[in-house]
Parts: structure tokens; sequence; C-alpha cells
């Protein structure tokens, strides 16, 4: 039973990895997320159903596109397969099923809108929608929580970034604190303290050395959301030992 569970949640895992390359691919060039189907990017034939099939399709395809011959990158199938680990090993350590779900799908969106940002400095709306309205929801379904607390996570995390914003418009855009508001629905007002405090630290830093090594200059453009999203993950495990430590 216990080796169904792990292999489905496998296959889920490596699902939602591949689903997310597919987000960050068409969300950076405008394309509709539902059609066209896949298409190889060589020759633009939509891609045959079996070698869809998230990481054991590279291997049923042996590594190529059916039509013209040219490779799949490997790093596809190695990316499905680490998401694919990812998750069975969160039902491997804590035996929750309630608890490893909730925590891929915070995991999926936020890493989605890193790599877009990441990819090309975009932020969109309709992904941050869709998370916000996830979280809401798992916020005050599933961890039972009242109904203002994942709106005071929301505004604990959109008002400390929408005041930089406000200070300095070209340096944060709206986007961010946007972002910030939709992780707060799920860490709760504390947790997206310390995710932003994190974010803002880390990105500091990360922003102080490429200065340094002149590696960026004062107008270079450097993605946010990805800070955030390592802010959200140290808050996501440690918040409450990190509160604790500080403030009792
Ligand atoms: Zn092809």
């Amino acid at each position: 039973m216990e080796l169904i569970i792990l292999c489905t949640l496998f296959f889920i895992g490596a699902s939602f990895g591949s689903l997310t390359g597919v987000l960050q691919y068409r969300m950076c060039r405008d394309i509709s997320l539902i059609s066209p189907r896949s298409f190889c990017e060589n020759c633009k034939k939509t891609i045959a159903i079996i070698s869809l099939i998230p990481f054991f399709g590279y291997f049923f395809s042996l590594g190529k596109c059916r039509n013209c011959g040219s490779s799949i990158p490997v790093m596809y199938p190695v990316i499905e397969g680490i998401w694919g680990l990812v998750i069975s090993l969160s039902y491997f350590i804590t035996k929750d099923i309630t608890i490893s779900i909730n925590l891929f799908i915070f995991f999926f969106i936020t890493a989605s809108l890193s790599l877009i940002d990441l990819k090309c400095f975009l932020v969109p709306d309709k992904l941050l929608l869709a998370g916000s309205l996830l979280f809401f929801a798992g916020a005050v379904i599933i961890k039972n929580e009242p109904v203002y607390y994942p709106i005071l996570g929301a505004a604990a995390g959109f008002i400390p970034l929408f005041i930089i914003h406000l200070i300095k418009p070209d340096g944060m855009g709206l986007g961010d604190p946007k972002y910030a508001a939709m992780i707060g629905m799920a860490l709760g007002w504390k947790g997206a303290l310390i995710a932003v405090f994190f974010g803002v630290i880390i990105g500091g830093l990360f922003g102080v050395f490429l200065l340094l090594t002149k590696k960026a200059s004062r107008k270079t453009e450097i993605p946010f959301i990805p800070f955030l999203t390592l802010g959200a993950w140290i808050s996501w495990f440690f918040s409450l030992d990190i509160w604790n430590l500080y403030f009792l």
C-alpha cells in the first residue's frame, strides 16, 4: 500500500514538474495554457501523448523528437524526477498525505512564479490569483483557520513591500507586494513577516554582492520573487522557531 502511494505521489510530482516548465515557457511568450498542445521546439510538430508522460515519456521516446529526431534536453526528466522525489519524500517523512500535498502545492506555485520572474521578469496576475485562492482555501478548509487569518497574512506580506514600492517605484514593481500577499495567505501574518524579512535580506545581500563584483550596476533589474520564495520556504519550515526565539 505504502509503495502504491509513493509511486502515485512520484507521478503527481513529476507531472507538476513538467507543468512548471510549460507554465514558464507559455507565460513568458504569452501563449495560451490550453492550446496548442505541446509541440517540438525544433520542428513545431505536436508531441505524441506517450512522449508527454512526465519523466517516463523521455525514455519512451529515447530522448529524441519522434518527428525530426532532435534531442530533448535531459534537464526535463531530471527536473521532473526531482519534483517526483520531493513529494514522495515529504510523504515518506511526514506520513501525512494532507501535509505533504499542502507543502507540495505551496512549493509548486512559488517555484513556478520564481522561474517565470527569473526567466522573463514577469509576475503573471493569473497565477497569483490562482495561488491566492488555493492558499486561502487551504487555510480555511484544510487548516481550519478563521477567515480573517489568511487575510491578515496577506496584509502583513503586502504592506511592507508596498511601502517600498511607493518610495521607490522603479526599484520594486507591484508584482512583489502582490506575491507577498499571496504567500502571506498560506503563512499567516507572523510567517509572512518572516518571509518578507528573509527575502529582503537575502535579495539585498545578493544585490550588494553583484555590485561589488561588478556583475551588475545600480540600473540592473534583479528579479525579486526568487528571494521572496527563499524567504517563504525558510518561513514555512522554521517560522514558529524563529518567532519564539526572538519575540517570546
Ligand atoms: Zn521535432
